[in-house]
């Protein structure tokens, strides 16, 4: 068993889409990033890549190339998971918490959890805590994900 941690900060503005595990979620901000900025995802690939001992995320698919710009995340866990099972690892559960002041993200929580566990094949939960108005995400500058993941040798 290998434990592994991630975590993504993007910044909020305005004329972007807010795509959190690959589920669009109506707000009138969304996420800066040279991809989609599905920083749910991204703390989650970077639990896996933590978990099997491999580079993080911005090794793997750096944010200078333009291979990358716009490209779905959900894409990129997906080439992540075969990354992780080439190392000859298989996920056993994930968890996640994002840190946002707004929107409301329960109403999304069952979509956002039902798209990543439909690639990692693995039970997966998506919690979310408000700031309290307090710190950037408090101020809805940006939106931080945090999540810790599971793996077991294959
Ligand atoms: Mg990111």
């Amino acid at each position: 068993m290998r434990i592994g941690y991630g975590e993504d900060t993007h910044r909020l503005t305005p004329g972007r889409k807010l795509i959190l595990a690959g589920v669009e979620i109506p707000f009138h901000l969304g996420l800066l990033g040279h991809s989609d900025a599905d920083l749910l995802t991204h703390a989650v690939m970077d639990a896996l890549l933590g978990a099997a001992g491999l580079p993080d995320i911005g090794c793997q698919f750096p944010d200078n190339d333009p291979a990358y710009a716009g490209i779905a995340s959900m894409l990129l866990l997906e080439r992540t998971i075969a990354l992780i099972k080439e190392a000859g690892f298989r996920p056993v559960n994930v968890d996640a918490t994002i840190v946002a002041q707004a929107p409301k993200l329960i109403p999304h929580r069952e979509a956002m959890i039902n798209s990543l566990q439909g690639l990692l094949g693995c039970p997966v939960n998506v919690k979310a805590t408000t700031p309290e108005g307090l710190g950037p995400e408090g101020n809805l500058e940006c939106i931080t994900a945090r999540a810790v993941c599971l793996l077991e040798c294959v």
